[in-house]
């Protein structure tokens, strides 16, 4: 009975009729997140992981870079998961400055080092060959953290893939050499990260990363003199997208790691170090919602529902084949007696939201909502076939709701061309 109240029935936080009042002013498609949802499931989380010492959860920013989020997000208490230039600004936008922001970047470009390093970002290196490069670009910081891969000592999985053939991060050796080296440029305060694995629905697997890191802690400590202030266990937390799968149990995997710290930590005077984590997914994820409208019906070697949307709103079916549930608003209590392709309009036989999918029968004008798009669902959003990125809404704890960013209109769409110049510009005319 208590196993099956963890399972996930796929539920939704609005009515049809809701929905049908929120499109009469903001047209399909359109994400929208529940702000009661995402608030809830952050002091959840918060207070499971408070048994770690130091705790702090930096919101992976690429998971939902909307500005009205982070500001949410803030509030109960988060800092910010920086991996570009425009991330940095949206963290600062909202007031996540210092170090309540991680710089956890790759194949970094110089000016990103020097806009982290001016807000005083904790900048979490991906290459000990960085280590010279931010000295010459931006200046060795104070506090200074590298990301390692522990390459075949580890299994990965299929979204991340295998760690000896990721591109991110130190190898194991390096990273002795690399606190060697930045604590000869001044370097006073150090810490670890890693990600192995993504969407990782087994919470051994992240107690497992802990343990391995809690053991590098040691051995830096013994090798160098170095006392780690943190470990960084990255993201990856995953959510269950299909009915029936178990959501991650905080506080099973917060104990799990408090186990290990207890083993290593003290034992060995490390205490303090403090545990950190920049998820994202498990952030947002389950509280976004695609809600778009069938728009066309086909019936040829397969039955096809055409939407309003497309991959450019979202796209982890078509790119992981990524399972995303759909909901029929209005026909939750039909029998799923039907079975569709869901598809976007995209010239790519890729962009389906769902294959082969069981679904209650469809008409046109039926409105669809596609869930956990809260995470990685606008954000990996595109422009390519002309495709237009969708508008964002936020559900209120009172019921109303918030525009929290237009959709994009022709004029976004075109404003890095110049028709001036079109007309002004000669193609050669080859007389063919
Ligand atoms: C993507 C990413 C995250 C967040 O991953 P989630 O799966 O959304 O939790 C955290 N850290 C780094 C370095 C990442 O690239």
């Amino acid at each position: 009975m208590l196993q099956m109240i963890k399972m996930t029935g796929k539920k939704l936080p609005f009515t049809k009729k809701q929905i049908e009042k929120i499109a009469a002013h903001y047209p399909t498609p359109f994400h929208i997140y529940d702000e009661k949802g995402i608030r809830e499931n952050a002091r959840k989380f918060k207070k499971a992981f408070s048994m770690l010492p130091g705790f702090r959860e930096y919101f992976a920013v690429k998971a939902n870079p909307n500005p009205f989020l982070i500001k949410i997000l803030k509030e109960e208490g988060f800092g910010a998961d920086c991996s570009s230039y425009p991330e940095l600004m949206l963290s600062e936008s909202v007031g996540i400055v210092g170090e309540n922001i991680m710089f956890s970047s790759n194949d970094t470009p110089a000016d990103e080092f020097v806009k982290a390093r001016q807000i005083g970002a904790i900048i979490n290196l991906d290459d000990i060959s960085h280590i010279g490069f931010l000295e010459k670009n931006a200046g060795m910081p104070e506090v200074i953290s590298f990301r390692f891969n522990p390459g075949p000592a580890r299994a990965g999985n299929a979204i991340i893939g295998d760690p000896k053939e990721a591109k991110y991060g130190f190898t194991r050796k390096q990273l002795f050499e690399g606190y060697k080296m930045c604590r000869q440029k001044g370097a006073k305060r150090f810490g670890l990260h890693t990600m192995v694995v993504s969407n990782e629905l087994n919470p051994d697997s992240f107690i497992q990363t802990a343990k391995m890191l809690f053991e590098i802690a040691v051995e830096v400590k013994e090798k160098l003199g170095i006392k780690l202030e943190f470990v960084n266990l990255g993201g990856g937390l995953g959510i269950p997208y299909r009915p029936g799968e178990k959501a991650i149990d905080y506080g099973y995997l917060a104990a799990g790691i408090m186990k290990e710290y207890r083993k290593f930590i003290p034992p060995n005077g490390l205490q303090p170090l403090k545990v950190f984590t920049e998820c994202g997914r498990i952030i947002t994820g389950p509280y976004g919602f695609l809600v778009t409208k069938a728009i066309h019906i086909k019936h040829i070697y397969k039955d096809y529902v055409g939407t309003d949307a497309s991959m450019a709103n979202l796209m982890r079916p078509g790119m992981y084949k990524a399972y995303h549930h759909i909901t029929v608003l209005g026909k939750e209590g039909r029998k799923n007696d039907r079975t569709y392709d869901v598809t976007g309009s995209l010239c790519e036989n890729n962009d389906k939201f769902a294959i082969d999918r069981r679904l209650p029968e469809i008409e046109v004008g039926d409105v669809l909502a596609i869930h956990d798009t809260g995470a990685h669902g606008h954000s990996m959003g595109f422009n390519y076939n002309g495709k237009l990125r969708s508008a964002e809404i936020l559900l209120r704890e009172d019921g109303s709701v918030v525009q929290i960013r237009r959709a994009e209109a022709v004029d976004d769409y075109f404003a890095t061309l110049d028709f001036n110049a079109l007309k002004k510009f000669r193609a050669y005319n080859r007389g063919c």
